[in-house]
């Protein structure tokens, strides 16, 4: 298989007579923060959900770590569901429990572990999310947005998965925890080796972090590379990205952290 995760061919899906995918090709790579885009109702949310057997394509072909979702049965599917982690766009913790047995919840679904050491790789998983240890003993609702999707990602690292997906996870929160949201992508990435796929609307996150992005219009994959790469492409789906106020913003101010971050390292070391 070689350094692909996930691939896609020819993924075709329709509801009743919408084509939503009319022939997807799409891979993606080991170790690598792959970003879904494309206009509201574009397809992205249902190739997510096909990546992770929640919904079938009707027509294509579809791998991921090795192996075929087209022809996969109950036991596989199974197996196969606890290699990855998904962060939902609403969290999706249960209220009733508290983050530390939120987080430790898959682990005593698919393990055979005892309590002590189930709190123990939960508040490890809670420290990898960015959350101060104090954390696992509050609710839910005495969160804030940001500290809520690091509770949900520590959820979703709960059984070391190899594969990380991520629904919009900065949407809703301020530019801060925004910010410092990338930074934790980064290192799950540059850290733990995971390969992070997302599908977002936000600018900054996917100029930052995106190693490829995949930009999805009229049913197919319009164009796929960096943000850089993708910058320089005359496609109609494409420019919008670009072109415009919003467009500019996010790389102007990616531009004035490499700056920044250049500056830094030139005043750092010792010459
Ligand atoms: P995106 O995430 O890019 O906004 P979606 O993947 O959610 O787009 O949806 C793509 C299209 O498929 C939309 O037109 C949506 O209305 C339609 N769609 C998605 N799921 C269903 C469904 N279960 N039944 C019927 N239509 C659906
Ligand atoms: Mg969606």
């Amino acid at each position: 298989m070689g350094d692909s995760v996930i691939e896609m061919k020819q993924v075709t899906t329709r509801f009743g007579d919408h084509v939503v995918h009319a022939g997807i090709d799409l891979e993606v790579r080991r170790a690598e923060v792959f970003a879904l885009i494309g206009g509201s109702g574009s397809g992205k949310s249902t190739l997510l959900r096909e990546m992770i057997l929640l919904q079938r394509p009707d027509a294509g072909a579809i791998r991921v770590l090795g192996i075929d979702l087209m022809g996969i049965d109950d036991a596989n599917a199974q197996s196969l569901r606890q290699r990855w982690g998904v962060l939902f766009q609403h969290g999706g913790l249960f209220g009733s429990l508290t983050v530390l047995e939120n987080v430790g919840l898959p682990l005593r679904e698919h393990t055979m572990l005892d309590d002590a050491l189930i709190d123990e790789i939960a508040a490890w998983k809670i420290e990898m999310a960015g959350l101060a240890p104090e954390v696992g003993a509050q609710y839910p609702s005495e969160l804030s947005g940001g500290m809520l999707k690091r509770a949900s990602l520590a959820r979703a690292l709960a059984l070391d998965p190899e594969l990380l997906f991520l629904d919009e996870p900065t949407a809703g929160l301020d530019p801060i925890s925004a910010g410092s949201f990338d930074e934790l992508v980064l290192t799950l990435r540059d850290l733990f080796g995971l390969t992070i796929v997302m599908v977002t609307h936000d600018l900054d996150l996917l100029w930052r972090v995106a190693d490829r992005v995949a930009v999805l219009g009229d049913g197919v994959v319009q164009g796929v590379g960096s943000m850089a790469e993708l910058s320089k492409m005359d496609n109609p789906s494409i420019r919008p990205y670009f072109d415009g106020a919003r467009g500019r913003a996010a790389q102007s101010d990616l531009a004035a952290r490499v700056d920044e971050q250049h500056l830094k390292e030139l005043t750092s070391k010792p010459r």
